[in-house]
């Protein structure tokens, strides 16, 4: 089976994200090849050439790819898949964007956030908010796959050898056009699905000052990402892209410091395969107390500025 990955970068660099896709995409196939798609972005496919177990890298260089608008690159996507069986994306906030028009294009069902290879076209992917698995299995002829990278090692970044051929598509499909992001700043800190250490503040951190004075120092003692509630970030405490969980990130960082964070599932389902889980609230029969490793059971307005001063 040939595999198509999407590489997820923006158009300097190319995202981690990428590797896990990477992954799942040798488990399923024996020919992986990768797309890079964007404007000036040669040395994108220069970085992602030298993936480990990388065949070809398709690199579309057009001033209509530069900010992976779904419009413009699903058809460039849907002419590869000619030659294709399977397109897999990381499940980023741009693969979920791009894969469903893809697989809309194809007339194929997309399998969304895939935990396992079971096999050619079997899959496992979390249902009702993580709390179950189900596997599924595609009797489309082609795939079209999103991936969860915390569920799949990153494959080596380097050590491979692949060869970059040069593709153009149909460009700009006049559909829509980009007019501008704005990107939080996130200073020194890691990136939140790439981090080691994240700390986390819910609806308990009662507005935008009171999280930048008490999560803030805590976060850059550890050198952690710094991560959200829905609830925080609905009452504008700090920007969506903080939140992490089901309608948020997915992530799993070798320690994910939950404060004043109840545990719904829905919250749950972004972090609970995090290897050590730290939880600080004030009430023992908070939810978010049965995943977590260690638990403080206390008003966080103390324990954190007393922990962050004894780091
Ligand atoms: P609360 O549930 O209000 O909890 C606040 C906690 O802080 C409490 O446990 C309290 O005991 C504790 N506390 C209060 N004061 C202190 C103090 N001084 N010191 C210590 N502890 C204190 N939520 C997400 O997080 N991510 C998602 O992606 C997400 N997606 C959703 C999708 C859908 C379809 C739906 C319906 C909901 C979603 N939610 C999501 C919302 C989720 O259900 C919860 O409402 C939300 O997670 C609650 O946020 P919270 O824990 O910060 O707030």
């Amino acid at each position: 089976m040939k595999t198509l990955v999407w590489v997820e970068h923006d158009n300097n660099e190319m995202k981690d994200a990428t590797l896990s896709a990477v992954t799942a995409a040798s488990q399923l196939g024996s020919e992986v090849h990768l797309l890079v798609a964007g404007s000036n972005c040669r040395a994108v496919a220069e970085q992602a050439a030298k993936i480990a177990g990388v065949g070809k890298v398709h690199l579309a260089d057009d001033a209509a790819y530069e900010h992976a608008l779904a419009e413009n690159v699903a058809p460039l996507i849907v002419d590869q898949m000619g030659h294709h069986d399977a397109f897999v994306a990381p499940s980023t906030t741009t693969g979920k964007n791009v894969a469903p028009r893809v697989a809309a294009l194809l007339d194929v069902m997309q399998i969304s956030d895939i935990l396992s290879v079971e096999g050619d076209k079997t899959f496992t992917r979390p249902i009702y908010a993580g709390n179950a698995i189900a596997t599924v299995e595609s009797s489309d002829e082609k795939l079209v796959v999103t991936v969860r990278g915390t569920a799949f090692d990153k494959a080596e970044a380097e050590g491979g050898a692949g060869t970059i051929e040069e593709i153009s598509g149909a460009g700009d499909a006049g559909l829509s056009s980009f007019v501008g992001q704005e990107i939080a700043e996130g200073g020194e800190r890691p990136e939140l699905t790439s981090a080691n250490v994240i700390v986390s503040g819910g609806r308990a951190l009662k507005d935008s000052a009171t999280f930048e004075e008490y999560i803030m120092p805590l976060a850059d003692k550890l050198g952690a990402g710094v991560g959200a509630s829905r609830a925080a970030v609905d009452a504008g405490y700090v920007p969506n892209d903080y939140q992490v969980g089901q309608t948020g990130k997915i992530v799993a960082p070798e320690v994910y410091i939950a404060v004043g964070i109840s545990g719904a599932i829905q919250h749950l389902a972004g972090m609970k395969d995090s290897k050590t889980i730290i939880a600080i609230n004030k009430d023992e029969d908070a939810p978010i107390f049965q995943v977590a490793d260690i638990g403080l059971v206390g008003d966080l307005y103390k324990i954190l500025p007393e922990l962050t001063e004894k780091l």
